[in-house]
């Protein structure tokens, strides 16, 4: 009970002092260490979740996000629809908040103590192969099916071979009604076959459970980094050619 070990004597001092009753301190030095559980519960959720990189809610520009409504993220970060194993995809070029998005409301999963994975698609389709390749596919689903929340980032920069792509079909199959999914694609749905080996039937297959309980959001615009370049070129003086200093004019 580290909670109850760190405030223990502290607070009986203060209970002394404060003249608390025995079930007034006692309910202070256990509600401690319910707090602290709670924490260390949420640390490692997120530990365990492997996100490349933390992005939050609240660092997220809404405003200059198009395609982006602030109520609908909100709504779908209080996690709800994990209860009811649905999947969120994000869909849209390169730079439009998808990744930053799927890791916020991971993020967020994770606060709530659910279970949460984040992997790029090509790494979980290695992920797969060298499982299969090892006999191990079996311990991998039942690994992965224990996660409430898969994050799949970057479906559709890195084509699949058929194996790889029925790797990941199976596994999204296994998922379907059951776990929730956010999926990340630069890829409009009808390009998704190009993903899976050319084989349209798989393809159409997948989409068809995929999109039944979904909700899909559909990034739209420049990328953020550019826009946010043109807008402000002199705050980052670094990137942009016409601030550095001129040659020969060496300090
Ligand atoms: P994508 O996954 O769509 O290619 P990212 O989510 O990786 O894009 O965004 C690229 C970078 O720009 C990240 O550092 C991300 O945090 C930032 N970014 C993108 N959109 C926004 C936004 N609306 N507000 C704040 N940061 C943003
Ligand atoms: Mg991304």
């Amino acid at each position: 009970m580290p909670g109850l070990g760190r405030t223990f004597e502290p607070l009986a001092r203060q209970a002394r002092e404060e003249h608390w009753s025995h079930e007034e301190y006692l309910h202070e030095v256990l509600s401690v260490e319910e707090t602290s559980r709670a924490d260390s519960a949420v640390r490692m959720r997120l530990r365990e979740a492997r996100f490349p990189e933390t992005k939050t809610l609240d660092t997220f520009d809404f405003a200059a996000a198009e395609g982006v409504s602030a109520p609908q993220i909100t709504e779908l970060a209080r996690g709800d629809w994990i209860g009811r194993s649905e999947n969120v995809f994000f869909a849209g070029p390169i730079g439009t908040g998808k990744t930053h998005l799927a890791i916020a409301l991971g993020v967020q999963a994770a606060r709530q103590r659910r279970r949460v994975l984040f992997h790029r698609a090509a790494d979980l389709v290695r992920t797969l192969l060298e499982a299969r390749d090892q006999r191990e596919l079996g311990r991998l689903h039942r690994r992965l099916h224990s996660v409430d929340l898969l994050i799949v980032d970057e479906i559709g920069f890195v084509p699949f071979d058929r194996p790889g792509g029925e790797l990941l079909f199976n596994l999204f199959t296994d998922r379907y009604q059951r776990r929730s999914l956010i999926l990340t694609t630069n890829l409009a749905f009808s390009e998704w076959v190009k993903v899976f080996a050319g084989d349209e039937k798989l393809t159409t297959a997948l989409l068809d459970r995929l999109a039944h309980h979904a909700t899909v959001i559909t990034t739209k615009g420049k990328s953020y980094r550019m826009r946010r370049k043109e807008e402000a070129p002199d705050k980052t003086p670094d990137k942009n050619p016409s601030t550095l200093p001129k040659p020969g004019r060496r300090a």
